[in-house]
């Protein structure tokens, strides 16, 4: 491992734009393989290739901004996904709705009949069967 640590001195190293870039690669790549286009099978080997020179990069601060704006446009999009994995584990248990008045989610437990939810944020109150 001691090569590996001199071949990375003063890199850049990996990071979640690079591995996105790879994570977009394979399903690129196995789609250019099925279809056969040209076009697609490029696009993929430009990817692989942007985030080999990312890795290997030694201006790092660039590559930090570059990583930096990408996450800023990623969270949103995780936290939505995580939100949504979420409820749909939680789905067994408790019910979501939204306040009619500020949209504001509310979770209540399953199972309970008719009951008058009181939303958290703006206390308006609301019947929902759970
Ligand atoms: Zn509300």
């Amino acid at each position: 491992m001691a090569w590996l640590k001199k071949l990375m001195a003063g890199r850049y190293g990996i990071d979640q734009l690079s591995i996105a870039l790879l994570i977009t690669y394979v399903p690129l790549s196995l789609a250019a393989q099925v279809t056969r286009l040209k076009i697609l099978d490029l696009f993929a080997l430009a990817l692989i290739a942007v985030c080999y020179l990312r890795i290997f990069s030694r201006n790092i601060a660039k590559r930090r901004e570059e990583n930096g704006k990408f996450l800023v446009r990623w969270y949103p999009i995780k936290n939505w996904i995580s939100s949504k994995l979420y409820r749909l584990k939680d789905s067994k248990e408790h019910r979501y709705y939204k306040c009619p008045n500020c949209k504001q989610a509310v979770r209540v437990p399953k199972g309970k009949g008719a009951i008058r939810i009181t939303c958290p944020k703006c206390k308006t109150g609301f019947l929902k069967s759970t």
